[in-house]
């Protein structure tokens, strides 16, 4: 399998490549050049397959040519074994035909660990086989730092560094980052905002000269391999609600694009997708785009559901490029627009055709506790905010009873307590099992001023396990 840029203009690569890589080197992000498509006979034929198994259906086209059949097998089915319920994405039945799917049985609690814990073995795996070593930095105001530490801290040849806001994020959102305990894993809490660290670690990708030749990997979301990983559990509920015979709307929680992308890539794979709902918070530039063609910078809301603010979506980009004809030159020209001016819209016909398969609702903070109290008034469940994001908005933009709608559970509630509080469930949470002890466990964290040569100086200095690059 080949990758290309969005944008046209930058080397095509293969799997092994492109997962090392960041943005393309046009500024683009990279694309399958050719999507697989499976037949419906082919899908049919994967009914009640363990996890992993479909799993490695799903995904081998991609990673074809890199990684042997024996070896991707071994590395799925270690990723999906370290899940703590046995069906991996188990769906929850709200109501007649609306079911949640929950996508937090993994070690950190939310959606991003089917990607990452997948990510940390498959780049383990292919550093190994060119005996090199990477350094990973990422900013994280929350859930991506966890899951990226949880997915790398078994990795012989990675070192990882978190930044995230001193005193800024929530505790169990810090412990669950602070107590994995590792002589590659490096948290750092800086004197200053998320923003600060985000602007810390895009320096740092473009000058990389304290690294003395290391080579520098992105763990956010623009990773093909994060989308790739979430393609999977999109084919894992269909199947298990009857498709390819029957079809299936999804409603995803989204933020930067990603995870209802792969929902789209599902579909153009082959399965049976007759909706995408996308459900968004008051940061709500995909809801303002898919309602009326108006893709625009507005200013960062703090919401309940902190996962999903945003102001920009950054595989947005992807979907702009099918819906442009797959044309690198036309793309490139508007992004630069956007970039210029903060805002873009695409022909009618391009938006007509997008609004064909996705519809959108953008959600307050009242809504979302509204729903986690009705969700529990009615079934004894407990939503975490973002879920209730995405059930609040497949209620209000169904268009098919008939058609099972999907809802993506991306986070389990215990880590969004506060939003819990507020929607007025008395009922204390507990964390799962394997966290109890969380609150008692040894943590490791440097505080740094908020200065980018205090930051790259450690990472030169602990950058190869603890020891200097
Ligand atoms: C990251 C995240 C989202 C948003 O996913 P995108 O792929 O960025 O759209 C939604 N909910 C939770 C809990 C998340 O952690």
């Amino acid at each position: 399998m080949r990758y290309i840029s969005t944008r046209g203009n930058a080397p095509a690569l293969n799997f092994e490549d492109v997962l090392l890589a960041g943005l393309a080197s046009d500024g683009g992000l990279y694309v399958p050049e050719n999507l697989p498509r499976f037949t419906q006979e082919e899908i049919a034929s994967w009914a009640g397959l363990p996890y992993h198994e479909l799993a490695f259906r799903v995904m081998r086209p991609f990673v074809e040519g890199s990684i042997s059949d024996t070896d991707f097998k071994q590395i799925l089915e270690e990723t999906y074994g370290a899940f703590a319920h046995s069906a991996i994405a188990p769906l929850r039945q709200l109501n007649g035909n609306e079911w949640v799917m929950e996508l937090f049985h993994g070690p950190t609690l939310a959606f991003k660990d089917f990607a990452l814990q997948l990510l940390g073995r498959l780049l383990d795996h292919i550093l190994l086989k060119r005996g090199e070593r990477v350094v990973i930095i990422g900013a994280t105001s929350g859930d991506t730092g966890s899951a990226a530490i949880e997915g790398c801290r078994r990795c012989e040849n990675v070192d990882i560094f978190i930044l995230h806001p001193h005193q800024r994020v929530s505790e169990v959102q810090r412990r669950q980052m602070t107590t994995i305990l590792g002589e590659n894993i490096h948290n750092i809490a800086i004197e200053g905002n998320f923003d600060d660290c985000q602007e810390m670690v895009k320096a740092s990708f473009a000058d990389q000269s304290f690294l003395k030749g290391t080579r520098l990997v992105a763990v956010n979301s623009i990773n093909w391999a994060r989308i790739m990983a979430q393609i999977v559990y999109y084919f894992h509920a269909a199947l298990q609600l009857g498709a390819p015979a029957r079809s299936v709307a999804f409603s995803v929680p989204t933020g930067n694009f990603g995870d209802i992308f792969a929902g789209y890539l599902a579909r153009n794979m082959g399965l049976p997708v007759s909706q995408l709902v996308v459900a968004t918070n008051r940061n709500d530039i995909l809801h303002r785009f898919m309602s009326g063609n108006q893709y625009f910078k507005e200013t960062l809301h703090a919401s309940l559901s902190p996962s999903m603010d945003i102001m920009v979506s950054s595989n947005f980009e992807r979907l702009l490029f099918d819906l442009h004809g797959r044309n690198g030159v036309a793309l490139a020209e508007l992004m630069s627009t956007f970039k210029a001016t903060g805002k873009l819209s695409v022909e009618e016909d391009r938006w007509v055709e997008a609004r064909k398969l996705f519809d959108s609702l953008a959600v307050s903070d009242e809504d979302t506790c509204a729903t986690i109290a009705d969700v529990f008034k009615r079934t004894g469940e407990v939503l975490d905010p973002h879920t209730a994001i995405g059930v609040k908005a497949a209620r209000e933009c169904r268009r098919n009873l008939s058609t099972p709608m999907v809802v993506l559970g991306t986070a389990h509630p215990v880590k969004f307590p506060d939003a819990v509080e507020k929607a007025g469930i008395g009922k204390a949470l507990e964390l799962p099992a394997h966290l109890s002890d969380l609150f008692q466990r040894e943590e490791r964290c440097t505080v740094l001023p908020n200065a980018i040569e205090a930051v790259q100086a450690f990472v030169a200095q602990h950058g190869n396990r603890g020891k200097p690059l």
